[in-house]
């Protein structure tokens, strides 16, 4: 059972992740995209955080309903839509009764797929959740799944996002977004080895 409290760990964790690799992730969206992946996540976060720090009864749904709404709210850009769409699914699936982990990432998972039209092998963030949500189902989720899963998109060719129009110039580059999903679920596996 995934409750309120693991999740507002979690995505605190996220946070503080996001908060010390901001200008790293601004960096590598500067040479395949616009330069503002760290500032755009930065500016969700800290009103994530700020957020979730003044509700300390929330439920589930509660606490991803908050989280989606900031994130689609303060952080602009394709990836606020994206991870904000993640929450939201979770949100709704947890309000339809689940609280089983592996079913309220797969959730999310869909949901970034159907609101971005994207696949694994497209170079985006679901070249790190297609992987690892099949890992956290098989329960094999852990540190190299992660890693192997974000350096997977330095040599791919990205087909969707603003490194699409880069065609082979993306090449030995990572993405973004993988590496910012990369700390998404490294922040949960902190989060389940409490
Ligand atoms: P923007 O490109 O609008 O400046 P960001 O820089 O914040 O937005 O986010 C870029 C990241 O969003 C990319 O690195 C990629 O991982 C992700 N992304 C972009 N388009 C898509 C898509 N259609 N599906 C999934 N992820 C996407
Ligand atoms: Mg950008
Ligand atoms: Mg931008």
């Amino acid at each position: 059972m995934f409750t309120a409290q693991a999740a507002t760990t979690w995505l605190t964790k996220f946070g503080d992740a996001i908060a010390t690799n901001k200008a790293y992730l601004s960096d590598l969206d500067t040479p395949i995209g616009d330069g503002d992946h760290g500032n755009n996540m930065a500016r969700g976060m800290t009103a994530v955080q700020a957020a979730l720090a003044t509700q300390t009864d929330a439920d589930l749904t509660t606490v991803f309903k908050t989280v989606a709404m900031a994130l689609i709210s303060k952080v602009g850009g394709a990836s606020g839509p994206l991870y904000g769409t993640a929450f939201l699914e979770m949100a709704k699936a947890s309000k339809a009764g689940t609280t089983d982990l592996p079913t309220l990432l797969a959730a999310a998972l869909a949901g970034i797929e159907k609101r971005g039209g994207a696949q694994a092998g497209d170079k985006t963030m679901l070249d790190v959740w297609v992987p690892v949500v099949a890992a956290v189902q098989a329960d094999k989720l852990d540190a190299t799944v992660i890693a192997t899963a974000v350096d997977s998109t330095k040599p791919m060719i990205a087909k969707k996002g603003r490194a699409s129009y880069l065609g082979e110039r993306a090449i030995g580059h990572l993405d973004p977004g993988a590496v910012s999903s990369g700390y998404l679920f490294t922040a949960l596996l902190e989060t389940e080895a409490q």
